[in-house]
C-alpha cells in the first residue's frame, strides 16, 4: 500500500516528538522538523530510522516563510507528497500583559500563528491538486478560554482556532479536512518553569486527576489524520482530562 506522508513541525521535543514516533510506528513517512534542538531531533530521527521506519529530518525555523517553503519542497522531493500536516511547533511565555514588549508580542505571533499560515499555504498547493489532505493545528485550552499572564500566547492559540474553522469551510470542497487539537496541561519542557505546587493544583482541578501525556495528544492526532475521521472538519478537540468543558 502507498504510505501516507506526514510533516510535523516542532518534532524534536515534547508533543511533536511523541507524535513523530507514533506516526512512524503506524506506517507513515514522517518528516521531522526542528529548529534549535538539533541533538534531540537527530536522536529521535536515528532511533526511528534504526527501527526501519520511513523518516527524514529537516531544520527550519517555521516563522521564516522561505525556510518553510524549502521544507515543504523537501518533503515532496523526498516522499513524493504531503498527506498530513501537523502544525505543532510553538513557544509560550508567562508575562503580565502590561509588561509584554513589542518584540515579544510579535515573536509569539510569528512562531505560533504566522508559521501556520506559511506551512499551510505551501502544503495546500499539493493537497488541492491531490483532492485530499488533512491539516491538524495544535492550539491550547488557553486559546479556548483565555489564560491570564499569557495573553499573547492565548491570543495566538485562539487565532489558530478561528483559522481552522474558516479554512475548513474554504477547502472542504477539495476534500481537505482542517481540525484543531487544543491540549490541556501536558507535561513537557514547556512546563519547566511551572512549579510543582502549581502542577499539583492543576492536577487536583482536573476531573480525571492527572496531567496529560504527549501520547494522549499524539493518539488524538493519529485519529484525525486517519480515514476514520473523514467526516470531521473545522472542529476543536480538546484532550484535557475534563479541566475545560465547554
Ligand atoms: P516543547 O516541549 O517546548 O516543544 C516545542 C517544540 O516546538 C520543539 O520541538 C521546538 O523545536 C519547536 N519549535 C519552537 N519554535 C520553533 C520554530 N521557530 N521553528 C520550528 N520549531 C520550533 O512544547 P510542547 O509542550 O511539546 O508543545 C507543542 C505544542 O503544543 C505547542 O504548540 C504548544 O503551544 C502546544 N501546547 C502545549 C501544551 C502543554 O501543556 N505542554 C498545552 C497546550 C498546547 P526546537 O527546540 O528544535 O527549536
Amino acid at each position: 500500500m502507498n504510505k501516507k506522508t506526514v510533516l510535523i513541525t516542532g518534532a524534536s521535543r515534547g508533543i511533536g516528538r511523541a507524535t513523530a514516533s507514533l506516526f512512524a510506528e503506524s506506517g507513515y513517512n514522517v518528516l521531522i522538523n526542528y529548529n534549535k534542538s538539533e541533538k534531540e531531533a537527530l536522536d529521535i530521527f536515528e532511533s526511528l530510522k534504526d527501527k526501519g521506519y520511513s523518516v527524514d529530518i529537516y531544520k527550519a525555523d517555521v516563522s521564516n516563510v522561505n525556510e518553510v517553503n524549502l521544507m515543504v519542497k523537501h518533503c515532496i522531493g523526498k516522499f513524493g507528497k504531503i498527506d498530513v500536516l501537523i502544525n505543532n511547533a510553538g513557544i509560550s511565555k508567562d508575562k503580565l500583559f502590561t509588561d509584554i514588549t513589542f518584540e515579544e508580542w510579535h515573536e509569539m505571533m510569528n512562531v505560533n500563528l504566522n508559521s501556520i499560515f506559511y506551512t499551510t499555504q505551501a502544503s495546500l498547493k499539493y493537497m488541492i491538486q491531490e483532492h485530499s489532505g488533512k491539516i491538524i493545528n495544535i492550539s491550547s485550552i488557553w486559546g479556548m478560554v483565555g489564560g491570564s499572564y499569557e495573553v499573547h500566547y492565548s491570543t495566538s492559540k485562539a487565532a489558530i482556532i478561528g483559522m481552522t474553522k474558516a479554512l475548513a469551510k474554504e477547502v472542504g470542497p477539495s476534500n481537505i479536512q482542517v481540525n484543531c487539537i487544543a491540549p490541556g496541561v501536558i507535561k513537557t519542557d514547556m512546563l519547566n518553569d511551572v512549579s510543582d505546587e502549581i502542577l499539583e493544583t492543576l492536577r487536583d482541578e482536573t476531573p480525571l486527576m492527572r496531567l496529560g501525556t504527549t501520547s494522549d495528544i499524539a493518539h488524538c492526532a493519529l485519529f484525525l489524520a486517519g480515514d476514520n475521521s473523514n467526516f470531521i472538519t473545522g472542529q476543536v478537540i480538546s484532550p484535557n482530562g475534563g479541566f475545560v468543558i465547554v
